[in-house]
């Protein structure tokens, strides 16, 4: 090799290393005299300073000594490569390219683990993105580091035993043989299963109500709140200090956590229009979230939103109201989880 082919090498020289961090192999090149940028396939690129390198290797082998003291030999060694795959996984999802600052290096050390069947979501939604049409067949290699890190799977064991699991489920079809590879294809019913976690607020129980406050409503208001709570979801009922045509925060914040609305049109009083039921509902519409309108039979909507499909009641009869509304709740979401509580 010439002198100066040398010279280049040596300033721009790559290191190949074990990741401080998760210990796959990573490329390793000198930013300047203190700092590393690091390229890993599990954690991806990041930069380390070497008091922060320092710093993370004390912290490793404290949790080793701790994890080993507690639990025994086995066991300990296994919590602590867990422990690396949880830094491991907030570095890949959060850092991309930058230095790890304190703050990170709090979180790498401090968050738990994710719930198993949050890690199998993940794993199915990645899938999804991967296919370019309905029913490709997709190569899955069990070493794939990146799908580790995406998905906060430890190994390939690990992965093909959450490949397995979505199979017995029935979202994924996982042809058993293979290597280091596997094929897997995305089931019809797993296609619907990610389409409806796309949905916003998936999780949430609540039902937000956005209706106009008066007395003279009272009866409307107990009768959404049954029909919601009879559906399995919970009523959120605005108390009384938020009534006065006003959208606060606490009424954002809330339709923010809703997974659907029960929006109620009815003006009894032509010039007190309800403009705050038509911008909660817009509101909720806008963050994609399903808007159920109901209004009393034979109530003009103010603008022109007839073609919707309206639930309507009447003052002397919310036993009917009520079973429609729940049926339609039931319809667009499922029975869902929420338990009535005796009032
Ligand atoms: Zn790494």
């Amino acid at each position: 090799m010439s002198k100066a082919i040398r010279g280049i090498t040596k300033a721009k020289e790559i290191i190949t290393d074990d990741c401080p961090i998760c210990e796959t192999i990573c490329r390793r090149i000198h930013c300047d005299k203190s700092t590393y940028r690091i390229t890993c396939d599990r954690c991806g690129e990041y930069i380390l300073d070497k008091e922060n390198e320092g710093q993370i290797k004390t912290r490793i082998e404290h949790f080793l000594k701790k994890n080993i003291w507690k639990y025994g030999d086995p066991r300990g060694k296994q919590l602590c490569k867990r422990r690396r795959m949880i830094a491991s996984s907030i570095v890949s999802e959060s850092v991309k390219g930058r230095l790890i600052t304190d703050r990170d290096f709090e979180r790498m050390f401090n968050t738990r683990d994710i719930p198993v069947t949050e890690k199998a979501n993940k794993l199915l939604k990645t899938l999804g993105h991967q296919c370019y049409y309905i029913g490709e067949v997709l190569e899955v290699g069990l070493d794939d580091y990146e799908l580790h890190a995406k998905c906060w799977i430890l190994d390939g064991n690990e992965l093909l035993e959450f490949l397995s699991y979505l199979h017995e489920v029935g979202v994924i079809r996982l042809d058993g043989h293979g290597g280091a590879d596997r094929k897997v294809k995305i089931t019809p019913n797993g296609w619907k299963y990610i389409e409806e976690s796309q949905k916003p607020n998936n999780d949430s129980v609540q039902g937000f109500i956005a209706m106009w406050f008066n007395d003279s409503m009272n009866d409307l208001h107990d009768a959404i709140g049954d029909a919601i709570e009879t559906a399995g979801y919970k009523p959120q009922r605005i108390d009384e200090k938020h009534h006065a045509n006003k959208i606060d925060d606490e009424i954002i914040k809330e339709i923010r956590r809703s997974k659907f609305m029960v929006a109620d049109l009815t003006a009894k009083e032509p010039e007190s229009a309800r403009g705050s039921v038509y911008y909660e509902a817009g509101f909720a519409h806008a963050l994609g979230l399903q808007v159920i309108l109901t209004a009393q039979k034979d109530m003009m909507p103010h603008f022109d939103i007839d073609h919707y499909i309206r639930i309507t009641w009447k003052e002397d009869n919310f036993d009917e109201f009520k079973k429609e509304l729940t049926n339609r709740i039931e319809a667009l979401f499922g029975k869902g989880s929420y338990r009535k509580q005796s009032r």
